[in-house]
C-alpha cells in the first residue's frame, strides 16, 4: 500500500517571514489523523530551507530542495551540494523539474547525476519527467517520458532506485491552470508503473510512488488522487498559501 505524498514547490517565490507563515499555517491543518494517511513536503528556495527546516520541526512536515549539484565540493560558483542540503535538514530533493529542463537547459544526462548524487549522499528523489504540448498532440507522451525516465535512472541497481519518487507533470498543464483530467493522467502513470516493472520488476513498481503535477487545485486534487496510480501530487502555485495546500492534501 503506497501512502499518498503531496509536496510543494514553491518555485522562486516567497520570503523568509512569508516562509515561516506559510509552514506554521500548513502544520495548524496537518493534525489528526491527517498525519498518518499522507506525507506531506514543502520545498522553498535554498536560502530559506534552514529556517523552514527549523519551522517544521515535529509538526510532520518534511523538508526537500528545488535542486542540487551533483559534485560533491569544490570550484562551482552558486551551487549547492547534497552534503550541504543534508546539513540543513532537508529529506528530499527534485531533480529535473520542467522549469529546469526547458528553462535553464538541463539535460537527461544532468538530471540522472544528479538523482545519482542525491541518493548517494542520502537525500530521497522526485525526479520530475513531462512531455511537452507538441510532443502530446504528436502522439509522443509515452516515447518521451519513457526516456526521461530511462535516462533519469540509468545505473541505478533496484536498492537505490527504490529511493525515488516520480513526478509525473505535463509541461503543458504547468502553471497553466489547464490540468491533465484524471484520465489522461492515470494513463501516463499505469505507463510508468509497467515501465518501472519491466525495468526493475513488480515490487519495486507496485511501490514507487508517482506523482501528478500540474495545476492541482482543491478542486481537482480528490478525483486525480482517486486514480489508481496516481499515489500524490506535486503542487506549484497553489502550495502558497496554506488552505489550498491543506484542502489538496485533506483531499486524500
Ligand atoms: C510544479 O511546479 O511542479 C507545478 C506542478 O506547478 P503548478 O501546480 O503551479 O502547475
Amino acid at each position: 500500500m503506497r501512502k499518498p505524498f503531496v509536496a510543494g514547490n514553491w518555485k522562486m517565490n516567497m520570503d523568509g517571514e512569508s516562509s515561516i507563515a506559510l509552514v506554521k499555517g500548513i502544520a495548524a491543518e496537518l493534525d489528526g489523523d491527517i498525519r498518518e494517511r499522507v506525507d506531506v513536503a514543502v520545498c522553498p528556495p535554498f536560502v530559506y530551507l534552514a529556517e523552514v527546516v527549523s519551522a517544521a520541526r515535529s509538526t510532520g512536515i518534511a523538508v526537500g530542495a528545488q535542486d542540487l549539484y551533483f559534485e560533491k565540493n569544490g570550484a562551482f560558483t552558486g551551487e549547492i551540494s547534497t552534503a550541504m542540503l543534508k546539513d540543513v535538514g532537508c529529506n528530499y530533493v527534485l531533480c529535473g523539474h520542467s522549469e529546469r529542463r526547458h528553462v535553464i537547459g538541463e539535460t537527461d544526462e544532468l538530471i540522472n547525476k544528479k538523482v545519482t548524487a542525491a541518493i548517494s549522499g542520502g537525500l530521497l528523489p522526485i525526479l520530475c519527467v513531462g512531455e511537452l504540448l507538441e510532443q502530446r498532440d504528436a502522439g509522443k507522451t509515452e516515447e518521451v517520458v519513457e526516456k526521461q525516465i530511462r535516462a533519469g535512472l540509468a545505473g541505478l541497481n533496484e536498492a537505490r532506485a527504490m529511493a525515488v519518487t516520480i513526478a509525473y507533470e505535463p509541461v503543458w498543464a504547468i502553471g497553466t491552470g489547464r490540468n491533465a483530467t484524471p484520465q489522461q493522467a492515470q494513463e501516463v502513470h499505469a505507463m510508468i508503473r509497467g515501465l518501472l516493472a519491466e525495468m526493475y520488476g513488480q515490487k519495486l513498481a507496485e511501490q514507487t510512488r508517482i506523482q501528478y503535477g500540474g495545476s492541482a487545485k482543491p478542486d481537482n486534487a480528490g478525483e486525480l488522487l482517486r486514480q489508481p496510480d496516481i499515489d500524490g501530487l506535486l503542487v506549484g502555485g497553489a502550495s502558497l498559501k496554506a488552505d489550498s495546500f491543506a484542502a489538496i492534501f485533506r483531499s486524500v
